[in-house]
């Protein structure tokens, strides 16, 4: 079964082609830069193949017609036949999807009136999935949304302390993302453990450009850092995560921004880019390393946050099995890992810091043996996990 895994971002699609029965990835690829004058196409095989495009692509129709070019130019499929589904990304469900779907007229419509809360993204992932229709109306096609994990949030962890209004007229609650992760990781790392998931109890720390932090019990996600939108926790590459809400209108006011100007501050122009003067957190330990002071300032407010998080998600969740590292920062990263760990003995965590700093492709545990919670480090695949989806909503679509 070959299933096409597409990630459609505002002026981007990036897609995987995976063989489900070894689920091997035998293709991956990008088309960037979609309506401007130097979009760029490129497609890496299994077998090392690459293929690349550049030019004008006016919009997603195009680019979805060029995806396929270098699906086809590569010798990874001869024809459309060959694939059995399509898996989409979709950004935000919100509470209207508790599971991924299969996208028909009534679906595409749901997602179009999420529009308002992911403006960004859910019209771009409604350009891929209608093109991706009208070319082969006949292979299914599964919206798999961040969102869902989340959805088994009490309301006590998801609304927020603001008038009831705003939740019941404009859905203003948390919602997270990044659950396609979570969820990956945390099954993955109870596997690690031999325990069964709906047993497993952990905290999951997805660290990449963007960063959340996920508590679950028993198998399901209680809580989590992101809220309604993703600019909600932790502190990220370019984002500033928590902050006290007054100083956007502080800053309306005393540096006479628009409230449209601080959002674009507080997302792009933020969070390790704002005080150690990169978003790359290698560029960041080097700048340290060199005696730069902003950049050490930098990872101790980037490490702090995280391990407030993590004390916080113990006390709501009480025993745990595991807290689990992925994504860029979280998988490679044995420096940032060893100074959140570090001070936290007191829970029962405790790293081993040669396992923690020998680097290793598999999902392992770097925690000392005799320590009650484990320290794990799963390589998140958010686009296997789509596609692994896709193949189950496919089944049962066929069995109903
Ligand atoms: P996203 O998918 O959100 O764009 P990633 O999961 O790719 O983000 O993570 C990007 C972050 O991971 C960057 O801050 C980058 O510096 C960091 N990163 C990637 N590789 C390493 C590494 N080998 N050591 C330390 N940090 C790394």
């Amino acid at each position: 079964m070959k299933i096409l895994v597409i990630n459609s971002g505002s002026s981007s699609i990036k897609f995987k082609l995976y063989d489900m029965e070894t689920k091997t990835a035998l293709c991956k690829g990008l088309v960037e830069q979609i309506g401007m004058p130097n979009a760029h196409a490129k497609i890496i095989t299994k077998n090392g193949t690459v293929l690349e495009k550049t030019g004008y692509i006016d919009d997603h129709g195009l680019g979805i017609d060029v995806m396929n070019e270098l699906l086809f130019g590569s010798k990874v499929l001869s024809s459309l036949d060959e694939i059995d589904g399509v898996g989409h990304r979709v950004v935000q469900g919100a509470d209207l999807f508790d599971d991924a779907v299969l996208i028909d007229d009534e679906v595409l419509e749901t997602i179009r009136n999420l529009i308002p809360l992911a403006p960004l993204h859910n019209p771009a992932h409604l350009a891929g999935m209608k093109e991706t229709l009208r070319i082969r109306p006949d292979i299914p096609n599964v919206a798999v949304f961040d969102t869902v994990f989340h959805q088994t949030m009490p309301k006590s962890s998801y609304m927020y302390p603001l008038p009831f209004e705003f939740y019941e007229k404009y859905k203003v609650r948390k919602y997270g993302a990044h659950g396609t992760s979570h969820q990956f990781v945390a099954k993955a790392g109870a596997k690690v453990l031999g325990i069964d998931f709906d047993k497993f109890s952990c905290i999951t720390l997805h660290l990449g450009s963007g960063a959340s932090i996920s508590a679950i019990k028993d198998g399901k996600c209680i809580d989590t850092t992101m809220g309604l939108t993703p600019l909600e926790g932790l502190m990220m590459g370019t984002r500033c995560g928590s902050i006290d809400p007054a100083i956007v209108p502080f800053l309306m006011k005393n540096a006479n921004l628009s409230g449209e100007e601080i959002d674009t501050i507080m997302n792009k122009k933020s969070g390790l880019l704002a005080i150690g003067g990169t978003n790359d957190m290698r560029e960041i330990e080097a700048k340290m390393d060199a005696g730069d002071e902003n950049a050490k300032l930098a990872f101790d407010m980037f490490v702090l946050r995280i391990k407030k998080y993590i004390g916080a998600y113990i006390a709501i969740l009480g025993e745990i099995n595991a807290i689990i590292f992925t994504a860029g920062i979280g998988e490679n990263d044995a420096r940032v890992r060893e100074a959140v760990c570090s001070g936290l003995e007191i829970f029962g965590i405790r790293m081993d810091k040669d396992k923690n700093a020998a680097p290793h492709d598999e999902p392992r545990w770097v925690g000392l043996p005799e320590t009650k919670v484990r320290i794990i480090i799963v390589p998140t695949d958010e686009e296997l996990a789509i596609a692994e989806d896709t193949v189950r909503i496919i089944n049962s679509c066929k069995k109903s």
